[in-house]
């Protein structure tokens, strides 16, 4: 029997992408140049699905890169000058930060405790920045920050970009793109694909920015920078050879994605995440760690365990069932779990009830 996977990234594959991987090697699209037509053909309709799927408007570009952790170091290359601004509440929009301090700029971080967001009052936004970068769920703790918020810093501060890192919860998100100027993902995560390819949503006022730096002489990336990326996105092609396997797996699975129906997929996920809430909150052996029900992420559960996380992850392993442990600090006393578009109603009950007679 083969494990399911319910870590948060890498997961379990979606339901459809071995039967992709099958069709893909009797095809041979590991071995087409990403010069052909036939490239540039799963390329743009990778493009017309995502864009579907999430309903991205025109003046937004998608792009693809190696991975969301490039992204960070483009959106800074790219779209800063001077200055940027962090709402740092886990490990994931720490490293995002990390990085804008080691590109040399001014970067300003607004620090949460983990587990808790900022409500838009409560962002206190001093001087000039650039850019505004917001991390939608943090896979390190299973927070949460609702969108309202971040479209509330856009109202108060029109003039920054805003970035949302949306890379464990789409397309469970519902985000309105008028509202914010970039979002990015892997498709490790909810897409539920093989790890490496990043997703780079971008408006044109990213790339205004971006080609006014590069006519100032700046250094704004040497083989991805927005308007090459972009440039070449108009050829439905890349500056470099990309992982064009990943390409047309993404291709396939947005349109099985679409086909199903986002609502669809929406509504099993608030429904397995109530399932799973439900089940931990009841035990005696757990607790919620995101307090505060609406900062609660729908994408990835977190519990503390007064058992340590590491008797957890092996009782479960035990019935071919993965979890996540606790990110960093928190790797003793957290389990984490993925509730991804690819884990059925089926199995997430299946987990709830192991997860119900587990004892010490
Ligand atoms: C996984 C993750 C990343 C990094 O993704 P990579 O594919 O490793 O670059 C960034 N942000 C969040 C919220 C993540 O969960």
């Amino acid at each position: 029997m083969k494990s399911l996977y319910f870590t948060p990234g890498p997961s379990q594959l979606y339901f459809t992408a071995e039967e992709h991987i099958k069709t893909a090697l009797k095809e041979q699209i590991p071995s087409i140049s990403h010069r052909s037509a036939t490239f540039q053909s799963i390329f743009q309709h990778a493009v017309e699905n995502l864009r579907t799927l999430v309903n991205l408007p025109d003046n937004f570009h998608i792009l693809f890169t190696a991975s969301a952790t490039e992204i960070w170091e483009r959106l800074i290359q790219n779209c800063v000058d001077n200055s940027s601004l962090h709402l740092v509440n886990g490990a994931f929009s720490q490293r995002f930060y990390d990085m804008a301090k080691m590109l040399n700029i001014n970067a300003d971080e607004i620090r949460i405790d983990p587990g808790h967001c900022v409500t838009g009052d409560d962002i206190k936004v001093e001087g000039h920045h650039e850019l505004i970068a917001f991390t939608h769920n943090e896979t390190s703790t299973g927070v949460s920050q609702p969108l309202e918020d971040i479209y509330s810093v856009r109202e108060k501060h029109p003039d920054a970009l805003i970035a949302v890192d949306v890379v464990s919860s789409i397309p469970y998100v519902n985000l309105d793109f008028d509202k914010i100027d970039s979002a990015y993902f892997s498709v490790q995560k909810c897409f539920g694909l093989p790890a490496g390819l990043g997703v780079w949503f971008v408006n044109d006022r990213c790339l205004a920015k971006a080609e006014e730096r590069l006519a100032k002489g700046q250094v704004i990336g040497s083989y991805h920078s927005l308007p090459s990326l972009v440039k070449q996105s108009k050829k439905n092609q890349t500056p470099e050879t990309p992982n064009v396997l990943n390409i047309y797996l993404l291709r396939k699975v947005a349109e099985d994605m679409n086909t199903k129906g986002l609502d669809m997929i929406r509504r099993e996920t608030e429904y397995k995440s109530a399932v799973l809430y439900n089940t931990l909150e009841n035990h005696p052996d757990f607790d919620l760690f995101v307090k505060e029900q609406s900062w609660r992420s729908k994408t990835v559960i977190v519990a503390e365990t007064n058992l340590t996380s590491q008797r957890v992850i092996e009782n479960l392993q035990n019935k071919k069932l993965l979890v996540g442990s606790g990110y960093g600090n928190f790797k003793d006393q957290h389990i984490r779990i993925a509730n991804f578009p690819t884990h059925s109603k089926e199995q997430v009950e299946m987990l709830a009830d192991t997860l119900e007679t587990l004892t010490d």
